[in-house]
């Protein structure tokens, strides 16, 4: 293994262990990989809690699923991950997580409203929901792929957060980022009875021109 293949590996898990700590997974739940060179992929595997695996237990893949080295099974859920990577040349890392207030969010019809809070429409943009898929299935893959191009975040209705990034710690992020806005969402909900409005279009613009 070279330095840039071991430096892959320890995000990954540096991912999973702040999933862990974070609560925004239960248990095995959730699944995070990175772009390897040369068409290959690393992945967590299937049915090991985030919080207790090491680099050594990451799976390579090539762009079909197969594996290269590692000695289990990939995630259920790698063709997701091997679709984003098919359809978004500059996502080079994708976290999927069963964050409990985003995944909440779908189970009440609340689409996320990222125009609310000014550093995540500059940080993740806008957030579509994905209709529901049966889990490890290939339609977990059709129901997001409408919503691949053009979006760093989907929520999987039922089922959790897809977040992507040019590197691990930006899918993380991100993901990291639309839990805490969902927690005001729902402080701002139990204190004034609705959801705050979005920014003005007059606003949003004077955000693009002040950090573009
Ligand atoms: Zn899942």
């Amino acid at each position: 293994m070279d330095s840039k293949e071991l430096k892959a590996r320890e995000d990954v898990i540096w991912a999973c262990r702040k999933l862990a700590a974070g609560g925004l997974i239960a248990a095995s739940d959730g699944n995070v990989s990175c772009r390897l060179a040369d068409g290959l992929y690393l992945i967590t595997p299937s049915g090991r809690p985030k919080a207790e695996i090491d680099v050594h237990e990451l799976i390579v893949v090539t762009d079909t699923g197969a594996v290269v080295s590692g000695s289990g099974r990939p995630s259920s859920e790698f063709r997701l991950h091997l679709l984003v990577y098919q359809k978004r040349p500059d996502v080079h890392a994708v976290v999927h997580a069963h964050p409990p207030l985003l995944t909440a969010m779908t189970l009440a019809h609340v689409p996320f409203p990222a125009d609310v809070f000014p550093e995540v429409w500059l940080s993740v943009g806008p957030v579509p929901t994905a209709p529901y898929a049966t889990p490890s299935t290939d339609e977990v893959p059709r129901s997001v792929e409408p919503y691949v191009s053009g979006h760093n975040a989907v929520l999987l209705t039922r089922h959790g957060s897809l977040t992507m990034g040019c590197d691990v710690r930006q899918a993380y992020y991100r993901l990291e980022k639309m839990e805490h806005a969902a927690k005001s969402l729902l402080a701002a909900w139990v204190l004034g009875g609705r959801l705050p409005d979005p920014l003005s279009l007059e606003e949003l613009e004077r955000l693009r021109r002040a950090f573009s």
